[in-house]
């Protein structure tokens, strides 16, 4: 892709509206545009960064036997009428009613539909366990949208549903989930902390948030600081970590002053709520024995969109956006200092095209513009490895491979380049 044919807005300008780091970051560096109080247009570098995140989340919910579907944004009132929050939803529900007067709602979320769905065609116990999600839009209206698309009012979530037959395979699923949750925010290159939660409107049994540490973060943890190293899942589950909504120091297993308290940024919530759908919606299966047996359910959310800001508040310096390589919006930006000069014209074209014929994403920055301002664009966009091509070296035969984390340059031979990217 060349820089000059791509749509990426970026700008030097700290924009006015924006507190927190990534909301300043993503407008800066062309990202989202605001289209409506916390409704955002996604420009090509937030949309690239959000299928990689939406890919690993795919991976993960494929190895645990989780199928794709897409369920639908608008949804008709009935099904939520029937389940008895039709009401209790509230204001943060988007209302709408069609040419024939009929009420109709934009998902905030699909228990009702997907609980519907199953009781249409699963009809016996061998149907069971089952697992369906989707990657969609939602939409709530949230009383104080904020900070950019951390708190957006139209965001993009990837929500499962679990039906088992009984509580030990309902565990067992949840179990599955919460070690593919683990899984998938550490290739995104976070360090997830699971806190045990109340599960809220939902109500059920058990749940768990998934936060990522950050100052800016909404909500306040309480942990053992040994939950920040624990390898294994089974230590993670057991470790102590509540959010503020839960904490009581009276229970806490730790005394105050053993705890670690951190702002974090609930990217994943996870929760086993039992036959709370399954019974209100008359959604059952017989079992072996011809008996009626309403299905333990659970639900499974990750903010997708929410991750592109939340990754960015873990990632970044003061020059910009620091992106993780399993996210990264290209894997490499080549950076030809000099345009104008027909040698580094040459070699930067060379390397695009042999890059992107091997596969590998590759922005090339063939603008006319300052020195500065090119390398500025690049930190700030945040491409994990920049090509840097100027006049002197090449004519040494050689270019700068830079890491954006490290700021470590290393000089070689182009066609040496390739080997490094190609996986
Ligand atoms: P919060 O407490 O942040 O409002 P929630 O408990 O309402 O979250 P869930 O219903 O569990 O959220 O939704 C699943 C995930 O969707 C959350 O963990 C969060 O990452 C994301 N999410 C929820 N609300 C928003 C929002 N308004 N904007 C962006 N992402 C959101
Ligand atoms: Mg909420």
């Amino acid at each position: 892709m060349l820089f000059s044919r791509f749509f990426a807005p970026t700008s030097k300008d700290a924009p006015s509206d924006a507190q927190i780091i990534s909301h300043i970051l993503m407008l800066r560096a062309g990202m989202i545009s605001q289209m409506a109080s916390g409704i955002y247009c996604w420009l090509p570098l937030a949309a690239r960064v959000m299928e990689k995140i939406s890919k690993i989340i795919d991976e993960e919910q494929s190895r645990i036997g989780s199928q794709k579907v897409y369920f639908t944004t608008i949804q008709s009132a009935d099904l939520w009428i029937e389940s008895g929050r039709y009401d209790a939803y509230g204001k943060e529900m988007l209302r709408i009613k069609d040419r024939k007067d009929a009420p109709f709602l934009y998902s905030p979320t699909n228990e009702e539909q997907a609980t519907d769905l199953f009781r249409k065609y699963v009809k016996s116990y061998r149907g069971l366990p089952l697992c369906l999600y989707q990657i969609h839009w939602k939409f709530r209206d949230e009383i104080r949208p904020r900070f950019g698309v951390m708190r957006g009012r139209e965001f993009l979530m990837k929500d499962a549903y679990s039906f088992d037959l009984d509580p030990a395979g309902a565990t067992r699923t949840y179990q599955q989930m919460f070690r593919a949750y683990v899984r998938t925010f550490r290739r995104m290159g976070l360090t997830p902390v699971p806190v045990q939660a109340s599960s809220g409107a939902i109500g059920g049994n058990m749940s768990h948030e998934f936060h990522v540490l950050a100052d800016t973060g909404e909500s306040t943890l309480y942990y053992d600081q040994k939950i920040l190293s624990a390898s294994d899942d089974d230590e993670l589950m057991s470790t102590f970590a509540v959010s503020d909504e839960k904490y009581d120091a009276a229970t806490a297993p730790l005394r105050e002053d053993e705890l670690m308290v951190s702002k974090g940024i609930e990217v994943g919530h996870i929760f086993y709520f039992g036959k709370k759908y399954s019974e209100s919606m008359n959604a059952f299966v017989l079992d072996a024995n011809g008996n009626k047996v309403y299905p333990e359910m659970g639900s499974y959310g990750i903010g997708v969109s929410r991750l592109v800001a939340a990754i960015i508040e873990a990632s970044h310096d003061d020059r910009g956006i620091v992106w993780p390589e399993q996210v990264a919006p290209f894997d490499v930006t080549v950076l030809n200092l000099y345009p104008d000069d027909a040698k580094c014209r040459e070699i930067a074209a060379w390397i695009h095209d042999s890059f992107s014929a091997s596969g590998v994403e590759v922005l090339y920055d063939d603008r006319t513009i300052s020195i500065g301002e090119k390398l500025a664009d690049a930190d700030l966009i945040g491409i994990p490895w920049q090509i840097i091509i100027g006049k002197k070296k090449i004519a040494t035969g050689l270019v700068e491979l830079k890491n954006r984390k490290t700021k470590e340059i290393e000089e070689m031979p182009p066609e040496k380049l390739l080997g490094r990217f190609r996986s």
